[in-house]
């Protein structure tokens, strides 16, 4: 139906999340009539992301330096790390505005079925931080689902001792769903209700 040349560039935006068949075509369509300089710093733009956009050395989000923007600024507070699974779960931290702490991103959790343990998480860079900055309280929030309450658990087992805080978002997201579709108003709620999960030091 299509040129080759055409159907080819299709068949990459239909690959992609969140595009359907139509919109592939659409955005085929409306890319033809892009002059050729357009096109190139856009396919440029795409592989500098590719190649340039690397982990932050000290909390493992997205970073194009050795730091990421939010370890890399002073105004932000030291004292308390919010621990997330992913880089997409720091982006809808910042989209609520309300957090002024820093953030730790662990690259999953822990899912044994998957042969997820802690090894394969950035657990190790969370102790030597906790060990070497002044962190006081570590916010899990992991997903609202048995693996990211698992992982909630283990990491504050693993810092019962010492007098670190560490607390667990509270939930108005529903069990099982993942932080991405929660609004600003859950997350500011989320992080307002948070719930003390550090370990009885008796026990
Ligand atoms: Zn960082």
């Amino acid at each position: 139906m299509f040129p080759e040349k055409m159907q080819k560039v299709i068949e990459w935006f239909g690959s992609l999340p969140g595009i359907g068949h139509k919109s592939a075509e659409r955005i085929a369509f409306y890319l033809l009539g892009l002059p050729p300089e357009k096109i190139k710093s856009f396919s440029e733009d795409m592989l500098s992301m590719n190649r340039g956009v690397k982990a932050c050395s000290a909390c493992g989000n997205y970073a194009d330096s050795d730091l990421c923007g939010i370890c890399g600024d002073e105004s932000r507070d030291p004292s308390v790390l919010c621990v997330v699974e992913s880089p997409k779960d720091v982006i809808v931290f910042e989209k609520s505005s309300q957090y002024r702490g820093r953030y730790h991103v662990l690259g999953g959790k822990l899912s044994p079925l998957d042969g997820i343990g802690p090894d394969e998480l950035n657990i190790t860079r969370l102790r030597e931080r906790v060990e070497k900055e002044s962190v006081k309280e570590l916010i899990i929030a992991t997903g609202a689902d048995l693996e990211g309450e698992a992982t909630a658990d283990y990491i504050a087992g693993l810092f019962k001792e010492g007098g670190l805080k560490v607390s667990r978002i509270a939930f108005g997201i529903p069990f099982g769903s993942n932080l991405d579709f929660a609004n600003s108003a859950t997350i500011e709620k989320a992080l307002k209700y948070r719930v003390d999960i550090s370990k009885d030091k008796k026990n």
